[in-house]
C-alpha cells in the first residue's frame, strides 16, 4: 500500500525517502508512543522535540528550503514540488505535529528566498540551516476570519486588523495574530499588517521581518489544539513593535507576492494530511490482521474487510489528485490553482473517513489514549480547518472553473 501509485522518483528521492522512513521508523514513532501523557501537558515547554528536530537536521531534511548556497539541501529544482510532497508525507506518517515544524520553515524560506533582500538573507540563512531548534513562522490569521483572506474577499472592510506605520527609518506593527504554527517558539516571524487601509487585502497589506527579540512582540500563549499537538501554535500580540525599514518584504502587494508559497503550500499540506491516513491505515491492516473475534482474525468478517478496501480506495485517490496537482505546478499548467485546491480538499476529506474507520475497527482500543489510534482522527480533523478550510477550498475551485458565473461568496452578491 506504501507505494502504490506513488509517481516515479528518481534515485536520490528513493535514497532520501528511506533514510526518512527510517528516521520515522526508528526515533519519530517510537517518541510519540513513549510521550502520548506528554502531548497533553498545557505546559508546551514539557512537550519537548528537540531531539527530534535535531535527528531531521541530522538526515539534512529540516532547511530544505533554505538555497544551497547558505548550507541548505540541495534539491533539483525541476522536482522540488514532489520531493517535499515525499518528505511530508513521510515525516508525517510519525507525526504531524513535527512534520508542521519543518514544512514551516521549509515554506518560509523558500517566500525569503524569493522576496527578501540580499543582506536579510545572509544574515538569516546561514543560521536557519545550522541551528537545529531555529524555526519559522508565517502570521497572517487574525481573531477576525482568515477565510476572507483565502477567498479572497478583497473590501475595505476584510482588511487584516494589525497594522504598520512608517515612522522616520522604521515601521511600527500593532495588532494580534492567532494559530499561527511554530508561533509558540518561532526565532523569526513573517508579519502581514495593514500599511493602506482602504485599499483592500491585495492592496493594502505588507510583509515584515520580525525576530523574536523585537521589543514589542510578545508570544501570548499557546493555541492549544486537538491534534498536531507537538507544532505549538501560537498567539503573538504586537504593541509599538519597530522594525528597520529595510524589514519590509514586501509594501502593499505583500498577498500577491505570496502566492509564491501559497500553490506549493496546498501540495504540502495536502501530503502531511495524506501521511496521517497512511499511518491510520498500516496501524488498521496490522490490527485487524492479528486480532481475533467471533474465532478469526477480524480481516476475515466481511464487514472488517469492506471497510479495509474503503480506507485503501480512499487514500489511493486522495494521492491520485495530489500526484496531478503535483504533475500540473511543475508543468505551470493552468489547472494548477484548481487542481492544489482540490488536492488539499480532497485529502482533508479523505483522510478524516480513513481515521475514523481506523479508530471504529480498533473498537474500544480505538478510542484509548494509550493506544494511540485515536491520535490518527485528532490529526486528521485539523486538516480541515488549516490552509484554508474544506468549503473556502470548495468556493475557490468553482470560482476557478466558472469565473464568470460563480459569485463572490462574501458580501453583497
Ligand atoms: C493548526 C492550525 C495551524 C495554523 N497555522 C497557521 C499559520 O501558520 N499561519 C496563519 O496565518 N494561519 C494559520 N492557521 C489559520 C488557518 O489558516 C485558519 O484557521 C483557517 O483559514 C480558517 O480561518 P478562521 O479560523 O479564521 O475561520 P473563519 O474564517 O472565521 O471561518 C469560520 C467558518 O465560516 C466559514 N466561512 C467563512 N467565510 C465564509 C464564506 N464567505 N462563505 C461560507 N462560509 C464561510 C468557514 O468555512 C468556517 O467553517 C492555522 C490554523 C490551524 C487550525
Amino acid at each position: 500500500m506504501q507505494d502504490m501509485i506513488e509517481r516515479a522518483l528518481s534515485e536520490e528521492q528513493r535514497m532520501m525517502r528511506n533514510t526518512i522512513r527510517s528516521f520515522v521508523d526508528r526515533e519519530v514513532a517510537p517518541f510519540v508512543k513513549r510521550n502520548w501523557e506528554k502531548e497533553w501537558d498545557m505546559k508546551p515547554e514539557n512537550r519537548p522535540t528537540g531531539r527530534l528536530l535535531e535527528g531531521a537536521h541530522g538526515i539534512g531534511i529540516r532547511a530544505l528550503g533554505v538555497p544551497e548556497e547558505f548550507g541548505g539541501t540541495p534539491i533539483d529544482p525541476a522536482t522540488e514540488i514532489q520531493t517535499f510532497a515525499m518528505v511530508a508525507e513521510e515525516i508525517s506518517r510519525g507525526d504531524s505535529g513535527l512534520c508542521d515544524k519543518l514544512t514551516q520553515i521549509w515554506k518560509v524560506s523558500k517566500l525569503l528566498a524569493h522576496i527578501a533582500p540580499r543582506h536579510l538573507q545572509e544574515k538569516w540563512f546561514p543560521r536557519i540551516a545550522a541551528e537545529p531548534h531555529f524555526l519559522l513562522a508565517h502570521c497572517a490569521t487574525e481573531p477576525r476570519g482568515a477565510s476572507d483572506r483565502w477567498l479572497p474577499y478583497d473590501v475595505p472592510e476584510a482588511m487584516m486588523h494589525t497594522k504598520a506605520v512608517l515612522q522616520g527609518d522604521r515601521w511600527v506593527l500593532n495588532g494580534r495574530k492567532q494559530f499561527i504554527t511554530n508561533g509558540y517558539d518561532a526565532s523569526l516571524f513573517v508579519v502581514y499588517a495593514t500599511t493602506k487601509p482602504g485599499a483592500g487585502i491585495s492592496k493594502g497589506t505588507s510583509s515584515f521581518l520580525v525576530p523574536r527579540e523585537t521589543p514589542g512582540l510578545t508570544v501570548q500563549r499557546c493555541n492549544e489544539t486537538l491534534g498536531g499537538r507537538f507544532s505549538n501554535s501560537g498567539e503573538i500580540v504586537f504593541e509599538d513593535c519597530a522594525v528597520p525599514k529595510d524589514h519590509c518584504l514586501a509594501q502593499d502587494d505583500a498577498m500577491h507576492r505570496a502566492a509564491v508559497y501559497f500553490r506549493p503550500g496546498k501540495i504540502i499540506v495536502a501530503a502531511k494530511n495524506l501521511g496521517v491516513g497512511m499511518a491510520a491505515f498500516e496501524a488498521t491492516a496490522q490490527y485487524v490482521q492479528n486480532y481475533v473475534q467471533g474465532g478469526k482474525i477480524i480481516i476475515k468478517h466481511q464487514a472488517v474487510a469492506s471497510r479495509l478496501a474503503d480506507m485503501a480506495t480512499r487514500l489511493v485517490s486522495a494521492r491520485t489528485v495530489l500526484n496531478e496537482a503535483v504533475r500540473a505546478l511543475e508543468s505551470r499548467s493552468p489547472e494548477a490553482d484548481v487542481l492544489c485546491n482540490m488536492a488539499k480538499l480532497h485529502a482533508s476529506t479523505e483522510v478524516f473517513e480513513v481515521a475514523k474507520n481506523a479508530m471504529e475497527l480498533h473498537g474500544g482500543n480505538g478510542v484509548m489514549l494509550d493506544f494511540g489510534v485515536e491520535k490518527y482522527l485528532r490529526d486528521a480533523a485539523v486538516f480541515l480547518h488549516r490552509d484554508a478550510t474544506v468549503d473556502i477550498c470548495r468556493f475557490r475551485i468553482v470560482k476557478a472553473m466558472f469565473p464568470r458565473t460563480a459569485g463572490i461568496y462574501a458580501g453583497g452578491d
